[in-house]
């Protein structure tokens, strides 16, 4: 593996206006993604583009900057519609373009999903939001009600492409195409390109220009023990101190997302009393320098560092690798955990992952050649037994050095105190600094919680129902949706969550009565007769939907077909 970095290109360097690269510095951003790097300059020139790219890549901002960065904020009016699959991701992308847009006085997005009121967001759209990022089926209504102008549309994105065109919606998408003006700059990303994907961009896309990330680092990294810990974010921290206290750490580089997340996490550890320090671009060179040299002269043990910050870090001591963070393509994980393992030592690297993110890691996989173990959080019994045995292994080295003196000491306190010698120890251990965590209460951390995905919240409290017809009947949820309206008399907004398989779905549905049930029963889709019956979810297993878990990798590729689930 080479450590000679390539020029890093910053975000300076794409042509983005004063305001939003301040946002960006202020959200501690240090130096755009592989994907950013090539997706801002070529929609800031005015071209279309097909983006191959999936979560994590850091594809939100490489859309949201240029589209922020061509909205006139001074005219009232919808100049970029971005679609979403799901709720959650038109959340998730509306609240990014919150933040960078902070610095844009004046400006509003509004995110349109279904199972909302409509009389806000009628409200909000005649008021004039400059953005809309909505759900399909949200936006079809919307269309039809007439809510929504397009005359001003600048920009037209559709995010995760592949997944609405799963889930049915390839006739709103062409509707919402043939719909925005002819002018209107298109931006299709997806994390694979099957045909269909394809489809849309040849019919209305102007010879898009193509962006995928390079995949493939296969390096071979012998020397390193790869693990996966499953952790949601807001326990990180405990679980690094966890980690710390269980894993033979000698010294170990923590990686973050950015700058701000380094100074902050070192912050929180040296307030734990670590000797952690930060490295990141905002220091200067002889800063850096400053924090290598204390990390291999043992002054330090941590050091919370970005990517380009630590690019070519060689420091034999470096025991762990720990990804705090996820990095946005393989190519960095494979610098990142080269850090470790380093002059014929052994390393570890350590993988915090979120429930959202597990699906990444066999791409991590793949770029190193090597299997990522999971690893079970340690439990709280395991802490207390680690922390027992290092004070006795403490004691143990301190009674080398214990004379006539100090026994001369205890016997003075035994009688000052009129203590017996148990009661004298357990006093003194409860006065001891080093002693303090043993008499903490340890709790054990929380398992992640089962990733979430727009529409989740709707399932609480719902029944799932099997109906006959999956992928081989080229069932899609749009038209079973419809069917379970029209003849269901269901709402819309009352179904939830649908999982398909090869020959039949699963949909969570409010509990149906016998009359609904046979009404139901008979209706066909595609020549299936749906014979909806409920299907209660296996003993031990969720009850909430199960996630969808696309095979591909960061670049987007496509695996062959995940084993079919026994269900
Ligand atoms: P996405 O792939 O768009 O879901 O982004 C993944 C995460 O990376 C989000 O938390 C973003 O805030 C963060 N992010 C995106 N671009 C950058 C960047 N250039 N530097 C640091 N963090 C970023």
């Amino acid at each position: 593996m080479s450590d000679t970095a390539p020029a890093t290109v910053q975000f300076a360097d794409l042509g983005l206006p004063a305001p939003l690269l301040q946002a960006l510095s202020s959200l501690g951003y240090e130096t755009p993604s592989p994907i950013q790097a090539e997706a801002i300059p070529t929609l800031l020139a005015g071209e279309d583009l097909l983006g191959l790219a999936q979560t994590g890549t850091g594809k939100t901002a490489a859309f949201a900057l240029p589209v922020l960065a061509g909205i006139d904020v001074s005219l009232r009016a919808t100049q970029a519609l971005i679609l979403t699959p799901t709720r959650e991701l038109a959340l998730q992308v509306a609240e990014a373009l919150q933040r960078y847009a902070q610095n844009m006085r004046g400006f509003s997005v509004l995110a349109l999903y279904g199972g909302s009121a409509f009389a806000p967001q009628f409200k909000a759209l005649e008021r004039g939001v400059h953005v809309v990022v909505a759900t399909p089926g949200r936006l079809t209504d919307h269309m039809r009600r007439g809510s929504i102008k397009f005359d001003d549309m600048r920009f037209l994105v559709l995010d995760e492409a592949d997944e609405m065109l799963k889930m049915g919606f390839a006739d709103d998408l062409d509707a919402v195409f043939e719909k925005v003006p002819e002018k209107t700059q298109k931006a299709l990303f997806s994390a694979t390109m099957p045909a269909g994907v394809r489809t849309v961009a040849r019919k209305h896309m102007r010879e898009p220009k193509e962006i995928r990330l390079h995949s493939g680092v296969t390096s071979s990294l012998d020397t390193i023990t790869q693990k996966v810990w499953e952790v949601s974010n807001h326990h990180k921290l405990d679980a690094m101190t966890r980690l710390l206290e269980v894993e033979p750490v000698e010294a170990m580089i923590v990686f973050v997302r950015t700058k701000t997340a380094s100074l902050e996490l070192a912050e929180r550890l040296e307030a734990r009393g670590f000797a952690a320090a930060a490295l990141n671009g905002d220091l200067s060179q002889q800063l850096r320098e400053q924090v290598v040299d204390r990390l291999k002269r043992g002054l330090l043990d941590i050091v919370v560092a970005t990517d380009v910050a630590a690019r070519g870090l060689d420091v034999e001591r470096i025991s762990h690798v720990l990804n705090y963070d996820l990095p946005h393509d393989s190519e960095s994980y494979v610098h990142r955990i080269g850090r470790t393992g380093r002059a014929g030592r052994s390393g570890t690297a350590i993988l915090f992952a979120t429930p959202r993110e597990r699906r990444l890691l066999h791409v991590l996989e793949k770029a190193t050649g090597q299997k990522i173990q999971p690893q079970a959080l340690p439990s709280a019994d395991a802490v207390r037994s680690g922390r027992l045995s290092k004070l006795a292994a403490r004691l143990n080295s301190a009674r080398e050095n214990t004379g006539a003196l100090h026994q001369q000491l205890v016997s003075d306190l035994l009688e000052l105190t009129s203590m017996d010698p148990e009661e004298l120890a357990a006093a003194l251990l409860s006065i001891l600094p080093g002693a303090k965590t043993l008499v903490e209460p340890v709790t054990d951390l929380p398992a992640a919680p089962p990733r979430r995905e727009g529409g989740d919240e709707r399932d609480a409290g719902l029944v799932r129902y099997k109906v006959q017809g999956g992928r081989a009947n080229n069932l899609m949820p749009k038209p079973l949706v419809d069917a379970l309206v029209k003849h269901g008399r269901l709402q819309r907004q009352q179904i939830g969550h649908i999982k398909m398989f090869t020959e039949h779905t699963g949909v969570y549905l409010p509990a149906l009565d016998d009359a609904t049930l046979a009404r139901l029963a008979d209706v066909e889709i595609n020549g299936v007769a749906l014979q909806i019956r409920s299907w209660p979810a296996p003993p031990g297993e969720s009850d909430r939907p199960p996630r969808r878990a696309p095979r591909k990798d960061f670049a987007g590729k496509p695996k062959p077909p995940a084993k079919p689930r026994r269900d």
